[in-house]
């Protein structure tokens, strides 16, 4: 003010070296007075610290969601991606696929190189997996060394189309290790699809385990696709029907 005398307060918040935001207030008529300055100094500073709680609480839940190694999501986060694509599709109709990724013989890798180079297949893998699907669509590191994609708004065609990609971009990946390059990785895909295989689409990924399981014990390196669900089928299908790569 022009007396020196401030009237507008304004106080910085900050908490952990980081500036969260600004206590503004607006003028008062007869000038701040020392009590009113001290009121929002400690006012600032609580405020600082429960938005640095806040901020601290969102860091870690997204580190409990996330695979360090990958920078993919975790077992848990699928867990709630499938429980909110779930309650977004309730009724309405719209495919929601699931993709079960297991890479073939990966003990082997680990065993043959080192448990580093596995790592840094894996973390290949994570980028694969990333280049090769959209936005929209949830990938997570589902275990050690599977995968799982959620795909939403695709059925049976389209979740088979991006397996088969995927499939394919692992073959021809040549991951840099140690002066020397690892090659050679595939991995067998499990493909479920609500409401084509399954009545309930809590049931995705039990159906995906049961079709990738299919998948190992027939060759590995391939697809398969769950078979329909029974109640729908009319009849007792075969648990999975065979997709074979071209
Ligand atoms: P299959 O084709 O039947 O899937 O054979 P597999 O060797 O891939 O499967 P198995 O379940 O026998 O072995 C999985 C291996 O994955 C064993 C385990 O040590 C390794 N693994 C799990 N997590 C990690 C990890 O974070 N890093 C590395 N390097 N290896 C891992
Ligand atoms: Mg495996
Ligand atoms: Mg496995």
């Amino acid at each position: 003010g022009e007396g020196g005398v401030p009237n507008h307060v304004c106080q910085p918040l900050i908490a952990r070296n980081r500036l969260l935001g600004l206590l503004y207030r607006e003028p008062a008529a007869e000038g701040a007075s020392a009590s009113a300055l001290q009121l929002a100094t400690m006012l600032a500073e609580q405020v600082s610290l429960a938005l640095a709680n806040i901020d601290l609480r969102e860091q870690l839940r997204g580190q409990a969601l996330r695979d360090p190694l990958t920078g993919l999501g975790n077992r848990r986060f699928v867990e709630d991606a499938l429980a909110l694509q779930i309650a977004g599709i309730a009724g309405d109709g719209r495919p929601l696929s699931v993709a079960l990724i297991d890479l073939d013989h990966f003990k082997q890798i680990n065993d043959t190189h080192s448990h580093e180079a596995g790592d840094a297949v894996l973390r290949a893998i994570g980028d694969v997996l990333r280049a090769n699907t959209r936005q929209s669509d949830i990938t997570a590191r589902y275990g050690g060394e599977e995968f799982l994609l959620l795909l939403p708004n695709t059925g049976p065609d389209g979740a088979l189309a991006v397996a088969n990609h995927l499939l394919q971009a692992v073959r021809s990946l040549r991951v840099l290790w140690s002066g020397g390059v690892l090659d050679g990785i595939t991995a067998s895909i499990g493909i479920a699809a609500f409401p084509d295989h399954v009545s309930r689409p809590d049931d995705l990924i039990v159906a995906a385990d049961a079709a990738l399981y299919r998948a190992k014990a027939v060759g590995r390196d391939q697809v398969v696709v769950s078979a329909a669900a029974p109640d729908l089928a009319g009849q007792q299908p075969d648990m999975s029907t065979l997709h074979a790569v071209e």
